[in-house]
């Protein structure tokens, strides 16, 4: 088996303004797609090409870095491109917005502590909000590691994930990421994301 990548459930244009079409095009076909063909090369031959793409991640400490490094950007990017839509200023709902409420203080305290995560964030990396034990929480990442993976600080099932690679937004906003990251609220697929939050508390 190997992995593919997965077409994208909207057009290139579509998050536009907030992510443009040229970003998303190159990040979906150039970015994603070679961690998808270095991913492959790196598990030819080995027992992780009968594994999910998760299965690997959880035992990552098992393989060597061309695995981590493109299997956590395989999971991750796809996962992203999951999570996205223009959302009109909807909020999470129901069981989700419940859980914000309860474990992190509220909607604006999440946003304050997702913000800081991913700004904070030195380099490449990723911010991530993910469910431990059945709560919500916070955290980042470097590189292409998730909170999935045996070796990371931070660990969970991580139902939103915010890219904050410069390749992720330099095209549009140069150096501001924190104008960017204000700018992925506009685009979260609330529904989406309430539905990896249900599978992950099951
Ligand atoms: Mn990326």
């Amino acid at each position: 088996m190997s992995f593919e990548l997965p077409k994208l459930p909207y057009d290139y244009t579509s998050l536009e303004p907030h992510i443009d079409a040229r970003t998303m095009e190159i990040h979906h076909s150039k970015h994603h797609n070679a961690y998808v063909t270095n991913l492959n090369v790196a598990i030819a031959g080995t027992d992780a090409d009968k594994l999910s793409i998760e299965d690997i991640c959880k035992n990552i400490s098992n393989y060597p870095m061309p695995v981590r490094n493109n299997g956590g950007g395989h999971y991750n990017h796809s996962l992203f491109w999951s999570i996205l839509a223009v959302n009109d200023g909807a909020l999470p709902t129901g069981k989700l917005m419940d859980a914000i409420n309860a474990h992190l203080g509220g909607m604006d305290k999440f946003k304050e502590e997702f913000n800081k995560a991913a700004t904070t964030r030195f380099g490449s990396g990723w911010a991530w909000l993910c469910v431990e034990n059945g709560k919500l929480k916070v955290c980042s990442t470097p590189n292409q590691d998730n909170p999935l993976m045996d070796v990371s600080e931070c660990k969970g099932t991580p139902i939103l994930g915010l890219d904050v690679w410069e390749h992720a937004y330099y095209l549009n906003y140069q150096n501001r990421r924190p104008d960017y990251i204000s700018a992925f609220w506009n685009v979260i697929n609330w529904t989406q994301v309430s539905r990896r939050f249900e599978a992950a508390n099951i």
